[in-house]
């Protein structure tokens, strides 16, 4: 048996080198992992613009400006964003100007039109004059080209789960094609002849396949694409049929379900051992999860997953995801931890780290770790209830209620209140 630690560096270390990459559509990107850096080919914004809707002009012309005594300004021309300025401000000129729209030639600053007032009169006398009330800094109110982005800059690395702000950047610089990683193929077959699909009618003695569903779901939640290899019986016979084709399934890495611990039909690892696996490890320090088997056959990544539904979701959480983000080139493997008070005790066996599904209540800028209830590994709203796992250390034997712990966060939100 060997440390949860162990077990995730042995199965990292196999992981080499990220898949090749491939192109794909902006709008294809979300969650996808870039392939190599982008350097911008522009600078953001690309042009001086204004930040206000108001008046460009020369500060200088404003100088000493008040509400007591505003300067007059010529109005010589209106600007809308989209277009460029015809005339050149001058001495005690102006150009009414939208947000977003080029800064004209001559000005250098941008009045808001809440500290200006058309004088009255003058345009029917023929020319448009303002008031401004203010004195005006150079450079106020203009957002300069490049203060967003300067050319050749590195804006996004390569191994960034691409977010949708990232792809309004690259919009924004006219990327239109990203290069990502390929998503890992990840094959999942259950086994058991107590399973059946969703699909079919329960009878005596049976229960559905959750598992893979449950597996399919966090796949596609790492980026990977669920390859469904169905359910193999507990025949040795059946069973490595089953894992023959699934390996012939363009399989990145491969998940089989079940089978894995000491009972009379625990017969996967002895299957994949007479396919040639080379057994990295089998049985791991951890509750739920003990019977987890890995290691490669040809090259392809093998998990052997306890059945239990929590034990294979765990596991599935704290050893395949990492791998499934790693063959994508990511670089940051884990989700946050964060530390929480414990309001319940509990013992636990020392030796074993424990992954204890939790509700994580938010307040005061502190979380708060209540039980989901029964900690048993077939009870699926275990996990279903939980907002995060509280990691309990190999070393202890208790916590005690009050005691800071480690919980790493399932979702993004849990019950916590508006700041
Ligand atoms: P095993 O690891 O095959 O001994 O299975 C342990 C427990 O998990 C048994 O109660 C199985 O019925 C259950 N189990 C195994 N595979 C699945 C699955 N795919 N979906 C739901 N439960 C499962
Ligand atoms: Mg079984």
């Amino acid at each position: 048996m060997i440390k949860v630690r162990k077990a995730l560096s042995i199965i990292l270390d196999s992981i080499r080198k990220p898949l090749p990459g491939e192109k794909v559509d902006l709008l294809d990107g979300p969650d996808r992992v870039l392939a190599c850096d982008i350097r911008a080919k522009c600078t953001l914004p690309p042009f001086d613009n204004s930040a206000m809707d108001g008046y460009a002009l020369r500060s200088h012309d404003t100088q000493g400006a008040s509400k007591d005594k505003p300067r007059v300004l010529k109005v010589i021309e209106d600007l809308r964003a989209g277009y460029i300025a015809k005339k050149i401000i001058k001495d005690n000129q102006a150009i009414r100007i939208m947000t977003g729209a080029s800064i004209p030639r001559g000005a250098d600053s941008v009045v808001m039109v809440e500290f200006t007032k058309k004088v009255p009169g003058a345009k029917e006398a023929g020319e448009e004059l303002i008031e401004v009330f203010k004195e005006v800094k150079m450079g106020e109110n203009v957002r300069k080209a490049g203060e967003d982005v300067k050319k050749g800059e590195k804006v996004l690395k390569k191994g960034t789960i691409l977010r949708p702000e990232d792809l309004g950047l690259l919009a924004a610089l006219g990327v239109s094609k990203i290069k990502v990683a390929r998503r890992p193929r990840v094959g999942i077959l259950a086994t058991g002849d107590e399973l059946i699909d969703v699909k079919e009618r329960l009878s005596r003695g049976k229960i559905r396949n959750s598992n893979s569903y449950i597996l399919s779901g966090q796949i596609i939640k790492s980026g990977g694409i669920p390859v469904d290899l169905g359910i193999a019986k507990d025949d040795r016979r059946k069973v490595r049929r089953d894992i023959e084709k699934g390996l012939k399934e363009d399989l990145d890495i491969l998940v089989v379900i079940g089978g894995i611990s000491v009972g009379d039909y625990d017969l996967v690892k002895d299957v994949l051992l007479e396919l040639g696996m080379d057994m990295r490890f089998w049985r791991v320090a951890m509750r739920p999860g003990k019977p987890l088997a890995f290691g490669t056959i040809d090259s392809i990544p093998v998990f052997g997953l306890p059945g239990n539904p929590v034990s294979s979701a765990i596991t599935f959480e704290e050893f395949v995801r990492p791998s499934i983000l790693k063959m994508q080139g990511v670089k940051n493997l884990f989700r946050p931890v964060v530390t929480a008070i414990l309001m319940e005790g509990f013992r636990k066996k020392k030796g074993l780290r424990y992954f204890i599904r939790v509700k994580l209540k938010n307040k005061a800028g502190k979380f708060y770790a209540v039980l989901t209830g029964p900690q048993g590994s077939g009870i699926i709203n275990s996990l279903v209830l939980a907002d995060g796992i509280l990691i309990a250390p190999e070393e202890v034997e208790e916590l005690k209620k009050g005691a800071m712990v480690s919980v790493r966060l399932l979702r993004h939100g849990c019950d916590g209140e508006a700041v």
